[in-house]
């Protein structure tokens, strides 16, 4: 029994809840892109967002023919994590992330455990042998994490081209898009 709860309140929690996006950063991506989204997210979602602790690189998922990571693998680590914290996770990460049915993704989102993951890798201009730079990662990271953070808030892919949950699999159209929600998509988040 929890001590000093009137009857009235009994049945209430004795807390209010706060509904929050809590960033888990994964292995070794870089602090500021962590920072940026922290900084970012809540006025996209109009949530409270959270840094959590940093986890180290998810040896479990890591695939050495294709030396890259199971995103699904990933995603089920960050539900466990889930289990203490209020609301919706979302891990950072610099490793390559493919789906268990073979494509390779920037991210990718389990709706049901609420928990999504954004990776840098295949979104610096460096991977293709280009010269990039951070504001650009930046930018790219925060639309796959609107993206996929959606998919947990059971947001279907938009119309809009400029919007954030427009599908893309392309940095082309993943840059022509807006880090932000249409205001159709926004309304829909809880
Ligand atoms: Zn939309």
């Amino acid at each position: 029994m929890v001590g000093g709860l009137s009857s009235r309140n009994k049945n209430r929690p004795a807390y209010p809840i706060v509904e929050r996006i809590t960033i888990i950063p994964i292995g070794l991506v870089e602090g500021p892109v962590v920072d940026f989204l922290s900084h970012r997210l809540p006025e996209v979602f109009g949530k409270k967002v959270e840094k959590g602790s940093r986890i180290q690189k998810p040896h479990f998922a890591y695939n050495e023919k294709r030396r890259q990571y199971l995103v699904d693998a990933i995603l089920l680590k960050l539900a466990q994590i889930r289990d203490s914290v209020r609301g919706r996770v979302l891990g950072v990460t610099e490793v390559d992330l493919y789906r268990q049915d073979g494509r390779s993704v920037f991210g990718h989102a389990n709706r049901e455990r609420k928990v999504a993951v954004v990776s840098t890798k295949r979104l610096q201009d460096e991977y293709y042998g280009l010269t990039g730079n951070l504001e650009k990662l930046e930018e790219r990271v925060l639309k796959e994490a609107i993206h996929h953070l959606g998919d947990t808030y059971g947001l279907k892919g938009c119309a809009n081209p400029l919007c954030a949950m427009f599908d893309t699999s392309q940095l082309l159209d993943l840059d022509i898009k807006k880090p932000v929600l249409c205001s159709g998509c926004k309304r829909a988040i809880p």
